[in-house]
């Protein structure tokens, strides 16, 4: 048992995480959310897809993102100026086999976690049936095989899918009902103090601050997604949106209850009684959603639902490094935890469970994860 005293700022899914390993060691954990605790990252898919990173400072990737651009599914409003810089300098490198080491890791691990929450009790639609991906396009799909192929890192099967191109599928992926889970999760760690309000200030000391008053802590742990980067770390936001759908008359027709439209950043994932669609890829900070039906078209086109009640569309934000690999680090007493991308579910366990293993002081860092950790800076968080 830790007699230690830890912050944590920001209860999105890894911060979540962070507090459910503290509290297990014994730790006086307070968790600092603005929002209500696990809706920031409630609006993701909820597809727990192991094994899987996406390099994005590649060609390769700048190559997809200029054709999204191209056809109006990718919009760009505004970067992160240190991310960009960052993304220039380190373009073309590749991860030491140590971060794709973690990544292979990292994957056993969430599956590991998610399964054993859901022995306990499955009250959050755990379910290991795999994720199809779905493509219009015949070249698309000739690409993705030839890709998967190259790459090998995860289990894939090519099939043939009534009236599209092809379908690849991934029979290692798992998948959760985000709302359920953050309501388990929440359940679980409910002996950590939740202060609902917004930090102003964290300090390389251990200070928190919020508004004119200040507390001190041992350590402090910032899982603040994108805001991270007011903290000196180069990560941007793309954000995108989940809408929620009752009634679908068109389930019993889907090939799978896990689907992924590639070509269109989008996902269906069907729950007992509704269905999500996700999707959306903006640069962009702000909250609006202004853009949220154009981008979830494709898959309301799937389901034969694009009569839908806007109100209902989520927005949120994946937090992006520049080369797509998560990132973890340490500098005096605070740590920080964010970068996983559009793997944020995927990655969260083996984030919380590295961000308390810093504040525990059991590590002083992490190859590649840790490789912004000198970066780290007391900030402002406004
Ligand atoms: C459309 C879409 C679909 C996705 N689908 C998947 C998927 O299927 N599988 C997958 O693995 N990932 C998916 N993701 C990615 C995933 O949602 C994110 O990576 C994940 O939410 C990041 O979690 P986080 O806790 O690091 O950050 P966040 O979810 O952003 O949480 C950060 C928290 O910090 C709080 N906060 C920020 N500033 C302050 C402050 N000053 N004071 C107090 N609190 C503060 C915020 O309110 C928030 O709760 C998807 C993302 C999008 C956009």
């Amino acid at each position: 048992m830790f007699s230690l005293n830890a912050a944590i700022l920001g209860g999105g899914i890894t911060g979540l995480f962070v507090a459910k390993y503290l509290i297990s060691e014994g730790v006086d954990v307070t968790l600092f959310e603005k929002r209500g605790v696990g809706e920031a990252s409630s609006h993701a898919a909820g597809l727990i897809v192991p094994h899987s990173i996406r390099r994005t400072n590649t060609w390769g990737y700048l190559a997809e993102a200029l054709n999204f651009a191209r056809k109006g599914v990718l919009r760009i409003r505004e970067v992160d100026r240190r991310w960009w810089l960052s993304l220039i300098t380190e373009f073309g490198q590749d991860a030491p086999p140590e971060a794709w080491d973690f990544v292979r890791k990292a994957g056993d691990f969430a599956l590991q976690e998610y399964r054993k929450m859901a022995e306990a009790r499955n009250d959050f639609e755990f379910s290991e049936d795999g994720v199809l991906e779905i493509y219009e396009s015949k070249k698309r799909f000739s690409r993705a095989v030839e890709l998967t192929e190259r790459e090998k890192q995860l289990k894939v099967e090519s099939l043939d899918v009534a009236g599209y191109a092809g379908g690849i599928f991934y029979p290692n992926c798992a998948r959760v009902c985000t709302e359920s889970f953050t309501r388990r999760i929440a359940d679980e760690i409910g002996r950590v103090r939740v202060v609902h309000d917004k930090v102003t200030f964290a300090g390389l000391d251990g200070t928190v601050g919020i508004g004119n008053d200040a507390q001190k802590f041992d350590a402090v742990i910032a899982a603040l997604g994108v805001d991270c980067r007011k903290l000196g770390i180069p990560v941007t936001a793309i954000k995108g949106y989940g809408q929620r759908l009752e009634n679908t008359q068109s389930l019993n027709s889907l090939p799978h209850r896990a689907i992924e439209l590639p070509e269109y950043g989008n996902a269906i994932v069907a729950f007992e009684n509704w269905v999500k669609v996700t999707g959306g890829l903006e640069f962009d900070f702000s909250p609006s959603g202004e853009n949220a039906l154009a981008e979830l078209e494709p898959g309301l086109r799937v389901l034969g639902a694009t009569n839908i009640i806007p109100t209902a569309t989520v927005a949120g934000f994946r937090p992006c490094s520049p080369d797509g690999f998560p990132i973890v680090g340490r500098k005096e007493n605070l740590v920080v935890a964010t970068g996983a991308g559009r793997l944020g579910w995927s990655f969260a366990p083996a984030l919380g469970r590295l961000a308390a293993d810093l504040a525990l002081g059991r590590n002083r860092d992490f190859p590649h994860l840790s490789r912004y950790a000198r970066k780290i800076r007391s900030g402002t968080l406004v």
